[in-house]
């Protein structure tokens, strides 16, 4: 098994465990506040005028003021975190990033206003061929063709110079400062980030799984409400 393997192994082992946990908890704070005496459960049909319609709209407010800031406090905590590392200059993020927006619908999205499309298509052009991408980064691209069934497209910069050194740094877009910012993505080991990937780790698979419990009891509140 090969170190992207490995990664991605390790997250779903955990998740599973961490997910369960945070349902646990949430479905445990949303009957912290269920009126006294009240018997129905949080995703019963009520009267609109009724205690429990009133729970359920408390409910709401819980998750998407409360339990929701909590998740977007912890995300900036860790991402805070993230500085205390640094990026080693293994130029793998400027070799290749991966969309699964072709560059014409990038190039739309960005004339639509989209700003990450726009810092994207200012920088990234499109391998011509996968077997170029493929000599960056190969355990990622085996791992993306084998589990992923939509269509990937594969990208470089070419601001990169041969020596791994960006040639525009000082101008460099938002999303290069930026990463990684997204604390579940796979980074190679030899990347900077990735001690602090490892670390933050358990922390961002909880705050996953929070924000998918969050996205389940509103959309159910919503049939029912
Ligand atoms: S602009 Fe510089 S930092 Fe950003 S991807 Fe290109 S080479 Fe890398
Ligand atoms: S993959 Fe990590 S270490 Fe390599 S250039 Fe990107 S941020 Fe820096």
């Amino acid at each position: 098994m090969n170190s992207v393997e490995q990664q991605l192994d390790k997250q779903k082992s955990q998740y599973r465990e961490i997910f369960l946990k945070s349902a646990e908890e949430i479905q445990k704070r949303l009957e912290q506040i269920k009126p006294e005496g009240f018997s129905g459960e949080l995703l019963d049909r009520y009267e609109p005028d009724s205690v429990g319609r009133q729970w359920q709209k408390d409910a709401l407010t819980l998750l998407n003021q409360e339990i929701s800031h909590e998740v977007y406090r912890k995300l900036q905590e860790i991402l805070a975190y993230r500085e205390m590392f640094k990026c080693s200059g293994c130029a793998t993020c400027c070799r290749l990033a991966c969309s699964e927006f072709s560059p014409e619908e990038l190039k739309q999205k960005a004339a639509n206003g989209d700003k990450f499309a726009q810092q994207f298509t200012s920088i990234f052009i499109p391998y011509e061929r996968i077997e170029d991408a493929e000599k960056i980064y190969p355990e990622y691209i085996k791992l993306l063709k084998e589990k992923v069934e939509e269509k990937v497209y594969f990208y470089h910069c070419p601001k990169l110079t041969e020596d791994n050194r960006c040639s525009d740094y000082e101008n460099r877009p938002q999303i290069c400062r930026d990463f990684p910012d997204n604390p579940l993505a796979i980074l190679p080991d030899k990347c900077g980030y990735r001690a602090w990937k490892d670390e933050i780790n358990p922390i961002a698979l909880m705050l996953h799984s929070m924000v998918e419990i969050i996205d389940f009891y509103k959309q159910k509140l919503q049939e029912v409400m």
